[in-house]
């Protein structure tokens, strides 16, 4: 059934706290919407953070022509949303995520088989894939549309380079088969890239620190020490003289070194990181490299994270900033999809990535938009 106006908003609200709180949405918020009507459904705005919206900033959409009333944008997906409420009466609520495991599956670009009896309650038989289209285009709400209609019973479905779309009859149901979907997407990872995992070997800890005006607060090998950025001593740690380096010569008010398993595994490989998913593009930045003998070298490391958020040292894992914190445990996450997104790349041995031009422009406008949002 579908919900009143009031409660659809305040599941609406709700579902977008679940998504942050999940880490099923990173960064790039996403969209969500519940119908309250036939005719009718209420939708997250566009470009505002999940984590602070009130009722009177989400929307209530036309499904018939995407019209809407009052001064707030709606996301710009509800032409995908509408679609959804108009080929499929049963679905009541949707949401768009950017879930780890699944965007993974999604550079493969194939529908994937519903492999059990237990994921078929949930998933139907088939999470079909949409082929790619940038974010908000007319292409990528005909590319949806069209796995919709060729698979009419489908519960989610993969957006190439990007996510899923979860269609529940309720906010329950479409959590349900977004955990499910990447329960079963993780078995799927795991069984393609399972068999290379390195042993792991002890990693230099390059710690994590804040910029204070010249200053900056390390904490490292368990110590938290503050240095001058450009008054370090003969004998100043390792770890110090590359994040100096790094503020030195860069924007970033955060580093944070990240030696999660799917950063050191391609930190490792010596590869350059291609545009896989197009948060990595945006929020991380395009063709991210791996510097050799990292400690020798924090020039070169410092140079890497110009135009960029995240640069790999050779089997240490990865240096991500940001202008503040928030900014660069983003990078982290990203990064770490990224990465797993390369090496599921790598399993099935023939993936194509976004264009270099279609990275840049998705990079610009992420950079441009969220700096307007932070204001
Ligand atoms: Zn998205």
């Amino acid at each position: 059934m579908e919900y009143s106006i009031e409660v659809a908003k305040g599941h609406v609200i709700s579902a977008g706290k679940i998504l942050t709180e999940n880490g099923l949405a990173a960064r790039t918020w996403g969209n969500i919407s519940a119908r309250i009507s036939d005719e009718k459904f209420v939708i997250t705005p566009s470009g505002l953070a999940y984590e602070n919206l009130t009722t009177k900033q989400i929307v209530e959409v036309s499904v018939a022509d995407c019209s809407y009333d009052g001064n707030i944008k709606p996301s710009s997906e509800k032409g995908i949303h509408a679609d959804i409420y108009r080929l499929r009466p049963k679905v009541n609520f949707i949401i768009h995520t950017h879930q780890m495991m699944a965007s993974v599956l999604s550079i493969g670009g194939k529908d994937i088989e519903v492999r059990s009896d237990e994921y078929k309650k949930i998933l139907e038989g088939v999470v079909p894939c949409a082929a790619y289209g940038i974010s908000s285009t007319r292409k990528l709400r005909r590319k949806v549309a069209e796995a919709l209609c060729n698979y009419p019973e489908c519960k989610a479905l993969l957006m190439k380079h990007h996510g899923t779309v979860c269609m529940g009859n309720n906010l329950e149901n479409s959590f349900e088969i977004a955990l499910t979907l990447e329960k079963m997407a993780k078995e799927i990872y795991e069984e393609a890239c399972g068999g290379n995992k390195k042993q792991m070997v002890h990693i230099t800890d390059y710690g994590r620190s804040s910029r204070k005006g010249n200053a900056f607060i390390l904490e490292c090998g368990g110590k938290t020490s503050e240095y001058v950025i450009d008054g370090l001593s003969d004998g100043a740690p390792e770890a110090a003289v590359l994040h100096a380096e790094i503020y030195k010569s860069g924007s970033a008010a955060c580093i944070i070194h990240t030696i999660d398993d799917e950063i050191v595994e391609v930190s490792g490989a010596s590869r350059i990181l291609r545009p896989l998913l197009d948060d990595l593009a945006q929020i991380v930045g395009i063709n991210i490299k791996t510097v050799k003998n990292a400690r020798l070298n924090p020039k070169a490391v410092a140079r890497e994270l110009k135009n960029k958020n995240a640069v790999m040292m050779e089997n240490e894992g990865a240096l991500c900033t940001g202008t503040t914190e928030g900014d660069a445990k983003a990078a982290v996450i990203i990064l770490r999809k990224g990465c797993a997104a390369d090496l599921y790349a790598a399993a099935l041995n023939k993936t194509d990535c976004l264009s270099i031009a279609d990275a840049y422009i998705q990079r610009i406008i992420y950079i441009t938009k969220y700096s307007k949002i932070k204001e």
